[in-house]
Protein backbone atom coordinates (compact mmCIF):
# COMPACT_ATOMS: atom_id res chain seq x y z
CA UNK A 1 0.00 0.00 0.00
CA UNK A 2 2.64 2.47 0.81
CA UNK A 3 4.52 1.58 -2.15
CA UNK A 4 1.41 2.15 -4.43
CA UNK A 5 0.99 5.58 -2.30
CA UNK A 6 4.09 6.40 -3.44
CA UNK A 7 3.80 5.46 -6.81
CA UNK A 8 1.01 8.06 -7.10
CA UNK A 9 2.46 10.52 -5.82
CA UNK A 10 5.01 10.59 -8.52
CA UNK A 11 1.88 10.58 -11.06
CA UNK A 12 0.59 13.53 -9.24
CA UNK A 13 4.01 15.29 -9.56
CA UNK A 14 4.01 14.56 -13.33
CA UNK A 15 0.31 16.44 -13.16
CA UNK A 16 1.24 19.07 -12.10
CA UNK A 17 4.37 19.83 -14.05
CA UNK A 18 3.99 21.00 -17.86
CA UNK A 19 2.79 17.79 -18.34
CA UNK A 20 0.42 15.30 -20.36
CA UNK A 21 -0.55 11.71 -20.13
CA UNK A 22 -0.65 9.35 -22.98
CA UNK A 23 -2.89 7.01 -23.57
CA UNK A 24 -1.98 4.78 -26.16
CA UNK A 25 1.33 3.96 -27.07
CA UNK A 26 1.24 2.79 -30.53
CA UNK A 27 3.31 4.14 -33.71
CA UNK A 28 1.49 7.57 -33.25
CA UNK A 29 1.61 7.74 -29.07
CA UNK A 30 4.81 6.72 -29.06
CA UNK A 31 6.15 9.36 -31.75
CA UNK A 32 4.21 12.21 -29.61
CA UNK A 33 5.31 10.81 -26.08
CA UNK A 34 8.96 11.05 -27.33
CA UNK A 35 8.51 14.52 -28.76
CA UNK A 36 6.78 16.48 -25.55
CA UNK A 37 9.80 14.82 -24.12
CA UNK A 38 12.42 15.69 -25.90
CA UNK A 39 10.83 19.86 -25.85
CA UNK A 40 11.11 19.67 -21.51
CA UNK A 41 7.02 18.09 -21.30
CA UNK A 42 6.54 15.43 -18.57
CA UNK A 43 4.87 12.83 -20.47
CA UNK A 44 3.00 9.93 -18.21
CA UNK A 45 2.55 6.97 -20.94
CA UNK A 46 -0.29 4.51 -20.34
CA UNK A 47 -0.72 1.40 -22.23
CA UNK A 48 -2.38 -2.41 -22.05
CA UNK A 49 0.86 -4.24 -23.71
CA UNK A 50 3.26 -4.95 -21.30
CA UNK A 51 5.83 -5.28 -23.63
CA UNK A 52 4.93 -1.63 -24.85
CA UNK A 53 5.44 -0.64 -21.20
CA UNK A 54 8.55 -2.17 -21.27
CA UNK A 55 9.95 -1.47 -24.04
CA UNK A 56 9.33 2.13 -23.42
CA UNK A 57 10.90 2.07 -19.51
CA UNK A 58 13.26 4.79 -18.70
CA UNK A 59 12.31 6.55 -21.83
CA UNK A 60 9.16 8.63 -20.69
CA UNK A 61 8.75 10.17 -17.18
CA UNK A 62 6.56 7.42 -16.63
CA UNK A 63 5.05 4.43 -18.14
CA UNK A 64 2.50 2.04 -16.26
CA UNK A 65 0.73 -0.69 -17.69
CA UNK A 66 -3.68 -0.12 -17.44
CA UNK A 67 -6.31 -0.47 -19.03
CA UNK A 68 -7.82 2.98 -19.97
CA UNK A 69 -11.51 2.09 -20.13
CA UNK A 70 -11.93 1.61 -16.37
CA UNK A 71 -12.05 4.73 -14.79
CA UNK A 72 -11.13 3.49 -11.46
CA UNK A 73 -7.95 2.87 -13.21
CA UNK A 74 -7.49 6.06 -14.69
CA UNK A 75 -8.13 7.77 -11.33
CA UNK A 76 -5.14 5.60 -9.11
CA UNK A 77 -2.80 6.74 -12.19
CA UNK A 78 -4.13 10.23 -10.73
CA UNK A 79 -5.00 10.77 -14.62
CA UNK A 80 -7.70 13.09 -12.83
CA UNK A 81 -5.36 15.65 -12.21
CA UNK A 82 -3.82 16.11 -15.53
CA UNK A 83 -4.84 19.33 -17.16
CA UNK A 84 -4.18 17.05 -20.75
CA UNK A 85 -4.93 14.12 -21.94
CA UNK A 86 -4.81 12.73 -25.42
CA UNK A 87 -5.85 9.26 -26.64
CA UNK A 88 -3.83 7.23 -29.33
CA UNK A 89 -5.74 4.11 -28.95
CA UNK A 90 -7.09 3.61 -33.03
CA UNK A 91 -8.37 0.64 -34.41
CA UNK A 92 -9.99 -0.71 -30.92
CA UNK A 93 -13.08 1.66 -31.13
CA UNK A 94 -14.77 0.52 -28.28
CA UNK A 95 -11.60 1.06 -26.10
CA UNK A 96 -10.92 4.81 -27.48
CA UNK A 97 -14.74 5.68 -26.91
CA UNK A 98 -14.99 3.91 -23.41
CA UNK A 99 -11.95 5.79 -22.74
CA UNK A 100 -12.95 9.23 -23.61
CA UNK A 101 -16.09 8.95 -21.60
CA UNK A 102 -14.27 8.17 -18.57
CA UNK A 103 -11.80 11.50 -19.14
CA UNK A 104 -14.72 13.28 -20.00
CA UNK A 105 -16.51 12.26 -16.58
CA UNK A 106 -13.47 12.93 -14.67
CA UNK A 107 -13.57 16.68 -16.73
CA UNK A 108 -10.24 16.69 -18.15
CA UNK A 109 -9.95 20.41 -19.85
CA UNK A 110 -7.87 19.23 -23.03
CA UNK A 111 -8.53 15.91 -24.42
CA UNK A 112 -7.31 15.33 -27.87
CA UNK A 113 -8.16 12.11 -29.12
CA UNK A 114 -6.86 10.27 -32.21
CA UNK A 115 -9.76 8.95 -34.93
CA UNK A 116 -9.41 6.61 -36.84
CA UNK A 117 -12.06 7.47 -39.20
CA UNK A 118 -14.69 9.54 -39.52
CA UNK A 119 -17.29 7.96 -38.43
CA UNK A 120 -14.91 7.21 -34.99
CA UNK A 121 -14.30 11.03 -35.28
CA UNK A 122 -18.24 11.98 -35.29
CA UNK A 123 -18.58 10.00 -32.32
CA UNK A 124 -15.87 11.39 -30.70
CA UNK A 125 -16.92 14.57 -31.29
CA UNK A 126 -20.63 14.14 -30.11
CA UNK A 127 -19.02 12.92 -26.67
CA UNK A 128 -17.43 16.27 -26.36
CA UNK A 129 -14.34 15.59 -26.61
CA UNK A 130 -12.33 18.48 -27.59
CA UNK A 131 -10.16 18.20 -30.11
CA UNK A 132 -10.53 15.34 -32.39
CA UNK A 133 -7.25 14.58 -34.93
CA UNK A 134 -6.93 12.13 -37.91
CA UNK A 135 -3.29 11.67 -38.49
CA UNK A 136 -3.01 9.35 -40.82
CA UNK A 137 -6.55 11.19 -43.64
CA UNK A 138 -4.15 14.77 -42.45
CA UNK A 139 -0.78 13.32 -43.62
CA UNK A 140 -2.63 12.15 -46.78
CA UNK A 141 -3.17 15.30 -47.69
CA UNK A 142 -0.07 17.23 -46.51
CA UNK A 143 1.94 14.93 -48.82
CA UNK A 144 -0.90 14.97 -51.63
CA UNK A 145 0.04 18.82 -51.78
CA UNK A 146 4.05 17.94 -51.84
CA UNK A 147 3.75 15.63 -54.36
CA UNK A 148 1.56 17.59 -56.94
CA UNK A 149 4.19 20.88 -56.20
CA UNK A 150 7.36 22.36 -55.92
CA UNK A 151 6.78 22.89 -52.57
CA UNK A 152 9.49 21.55 -49.98
CA UNK A 153 6.94 21.76 -46.96
CA UNK A 154 2.75 22.18 -46.97
CA UNK A 155 0.61 22.92 -43.98
CA UNK A 156 -2.83 23.84 -44.17
CA UNK A 157 -3.53 25.75 -40.75
CA UNK A 158 -7.38 25.62 -41.15
CA UNK A 159 -9.79 25.01 -44.24
CA UNK A 160 -8.26 27.09 -47.64
CA UNK A 161 -5.60 28.55 -45.63
CA UNK A 162 -1.63 27.55 -46.40
CA UNK A 163 1.99 28.09 -45.15
CA UNK A 164 4.03 26.69 -47.86
CA UNK A 165 8.04 26.44 -48.31
CA UNK A 166 9.43 26.35 -51.52
CA UNK A 167 12.63 28.59 -53.40
CA UNK A 168 12.09 31.97 -53.83
CA UNK A 169 10.74 32.21 -57.64
CA UNK A 170 13.24 34.23 -59.95
CA UNK A 171 11.10 37.57 -59.93
CA UNK A 172 11.60 38.17 -56.05
CA UNK A 173 15.47 38.32 -57.13
CA UNK A 174 17.15 41.82 -56.34
CA UNK A 175 13.89 43.52 -55.58
CA UNK A 176 12.40 44.43 -52.26
CA UNK A 177 9.49 42.65 -51.39
CA UNK A 178 8.02 45.98 -50.84
CA UNK A 179 8.40 46.84 -54.20
CA UNK A 180 7.06 43.48 -55.55
CA UNK A 181 3.76 43.90 -55.35
CA UNK A 182 2.83 40.19 -54.47
CA UNK A 183 0.42 40.52 -52.06
CA UNK A 184 -1.92 42.69 -54.74
CA UNK A 185 -0.85 40.50 -57.78
CA UNK A 186 -0.90 37.06 -55.94
CA UNK A 187 -2.57 37.40 -52.82
CA UNK A 188 -0.03 36.12 -50.83
CA UNK A 189 2.43 36.93 -48.01
CA UNK A 190 6.32 35.87 -47.81
CA UNK A 191 6.68 35.50 -44.08
CA UNK A 192 10.21 34.29 -43.76
CA UNK A 193 12.96 33.49 -45.71
CA UNK A 194 16.55 31.34 -45.54
CA UNK A 195 19.76 32.17 -47.31
CA UNK A 196 21.53 28.88 -48.22
CA UNK A 197 23.79 27.84 -44.56
CA UNK A 198 21.64 30.49 -42.61
CA UNK A 199 19.27 30.76 -40.21
CA UNK A 200 15.10 31.65 -40.82
CA UNK A 201 14.67 35.33 -40.09
CA UNK A 202 11.31 36.96 -40.78
CA UNK A 203 10.72 38.96 -43.72
CA UNK A 204 9.92 42.82 -44.09
CA UNK A 205 9.03 45.33 -46.57
CA UNK A 206 13.15 45.82 -47.00
CA UNK A 207 13.78 42.11 -47.73
CA UNK A 208 15.85 41.54 -50.91
CA UNK A 209 15.97 37.72 -51.93
CA UNK A 210 18.23 36.05 -54.21
CA UNK A 211 18.51 32.81 -56.09
CA UNK A 212 18.78 29.41 -53.72
CA UNK A 213 16.65 31.33 -51.35
CA UNK A 214 14.15 29.77 -49.10
CA UNK A 215 10.77 31.13 -48.61
CA UNK A 216 7.74 30.88 -46.33
CA UNK A 217 4.44 31.88 -48.37
CA UNK A 218 1.18 32.26 -46.47
CA UNK A 219 -2.22 32.55 -48.02
CA UNK A 220 -4.88 31.22 -49.40
CA UNK A 221 -4.23 27.64 -50.08
CA UNK A 222 -4.52 27.48 -53.80
CA UNK A 223 -2.56 31.04 -53.91
CA UNK A 224 -0.16 29.90 -52.12
CA UNK A 225 -0.09 26.82 -54.03
CA UNK A 226 0.09 28.64 -57.30
CA UNK A 227 2.52 30.86 -56.05
CA UNK A 228 4.59 28.14 -54.97
CA UNK A 229 4.78 27.06 -58.77
CA UNK A 230 6.14 30.29 -60.26
CA UNK A 231 9.64 29.17 -61.74
P1 LIG B 1 -0.73 3.16 -34.25
O1 LIG B 1 -0.53 4.44 -33.51
O2 LIG B 1 0.41 2.22 -34.12
O3 LIG B 1 -1.20 3.38 -35.67
P2 LIG B 1 -3.38 2.15 -33.83
O4 LIG B 1 -4.07 3.38 -34.25
O5 LIG B 1 -3.46 0.94 -34.73
O6 LIG B 1 -1.87 2.42 -33.46
P3 LIG B 1 -3.90 0.50 -31.63
O7 LIG B 1 -2.75 -0.37 -32.02
O8 LIG B 1 -5.25 -0.08 -31.60
O9 LIG B 1 -3.95 1.83 -32.43
O10 LIG B 1 -3.64 1.07 -30.18
C1 LIG B 1 -2.50 1.80 -29.87
C2 LIG B 1 -2.02 1.37 -28.51
O11 LIG B 1 -3.09 1.49 -27.56
C3 LIG B 1 -1.56 -0.10 -28.45
O12 LIG B 1 -0.23 -0.12 -27.99
C4 LIG B 1 -2.51 -0.76 -27.49
O13 LIG B 1 -1.86 -1.70 -26.64
C5 LIG B 1 -3.04 0.41 -26.66
N1 LIG B 1 -4.36 0.13 -26.14
C6 LIG B 1 -5.43 -0.41 -26.78
N2 LIG B 1 -6.47 -0.54 -25.97
C7 LIG B 1 -6.07 -0.07 -24.75
C8 LIG B 1 -6.69 0.07 -23.48
N3 LIG B 1 -7.96 -0.29 -23.28
N4 LIG B 1 -5.97 0.60 -22.47
C9 LIG B 1 -4.69 0.99 -22.67
N5 LIG B 1 -4.05 0.89 -23.83
C10 LIG B 1 -4.72 0.37 -24.87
Amino acid sequence: MARFTRFRDTQRRIAEADSVAVIGLGRFGNSLAMELMSSGTEVLGIDADEDIVQSLNGQLTQVVRADSTKEEALRQLAVNEFDRVVVAIGSDIQASILTCSALLSMKIPQIWVKAADDRHGLILEQLGVHHVIYPEKEMGKRVAHLVRGAAMDFLEIDRGYAMVKTVAPSRLHGVRLGDTGIRRSHGVTIAAFQRPESAWQNADAETVLGPGDKILIVGPTAKAEDFAQLP
